[in-house]
């Protein structure tokens, strides 16, 4: 069984979260994604939403799809949570099954930063997902990766869709080249900051639950 994890604060879930999950399922053929939801961090950040509303969030954006399940480990969990615990407690609920942490090109080069991140990338394999206004070659310089820089910007050039290779760790990469949804959780808060609409940036029963619950509350 081939399981992509796919992490985030989700803040809120939107269709570009979406539409990379479906892709990545489709074209590497993955049995199942399991977004992971962060919890909320011991100290309160006023632009995160509460995890149990993210956590709800994403439930509903999941429910469409058959492939898709939410994993409430991060959520649950009191303490802050990090990649590295929940691969590992993904590895031993999982046994048998091959796992695949999915990150935007952001994200994997934010990976250095991320806690035991070299145990991390020794953990999963990685999926790395093109994301506008972030590039490829930008992966160059990391430290857990060893490409030519001309692969990367045939990526970036769409010329090439997908690139399979090794980390140092031993572990595979895929880069895999996605439809661009230039859409960020960022821009949702702002456009509701603003009193502007968020309609098709999200699935309605997220905009509606965003409605009902008023988070991201407009400030007065
Ligand atoms: P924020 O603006 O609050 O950081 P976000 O839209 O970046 O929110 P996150 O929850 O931070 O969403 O991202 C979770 C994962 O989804 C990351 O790996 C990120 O790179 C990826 N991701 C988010 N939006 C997109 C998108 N539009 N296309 C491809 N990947 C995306
Ligand atoms: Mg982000």
């Amino acid at each position: 069984m081939k399981l992509g994890i796919f992490g985030g604060t989700f803040n809120p879930i939107h269709y570009g979260h979406l539409r990379a999950a479906e892709e990545v399922k489709e074209k590497l053929r993955l049995d199942r994604i399991i977004f992971v939801p962060s919890g909320s961090p011991p100290l309160k950040d006023k632009e995160l939403a509460d995890a149990k509303h993210r956590y709800r969030m994403v439930r509903l954006a999941a429910s469409k799809n058959r492939s898709f399940t939410v994993s409430n480990i991060e959520y649950k969990n009191k303490s802050k949570s990090y990649s590295v615990d929940t691969v590992e407690k993904l590895r031993r609920t999982y046994p048998g099954a091959r796992l695949y942490f999915i990150a935007g090109i952001d994200a994997f080069i934010d990976v250095p930063n991320w806690r035991q991140s070299e145990r991390l990338v020794s953990l999963a394999d990685f999926i790395v997902v093109s994301r506008p206004a972030f590039k490829f070659t930008g992966l160059a310089s990391s430290p857990y990766l060893r490409i030519n820089k001309n692969i990367l910007k045939q990526l970036d050039d769409a010329k090439i869709q997908t690139c399979k290779t090794k980390l140092k760790s031993g572990r595979d990469i895929i880069m895999l080249h996605i439809t661009p949804v230039e859409i960020s959780a960022t821009s949702i808060r702002k456009l509701i900051n603003l009193r502007k609409s968020i309609k098709y940036l999200l699935p309605e029963e997220v905009e509606s639950y965003i409605i009902t619950h008023k988070i991201y509350k407009v400030k007065s």
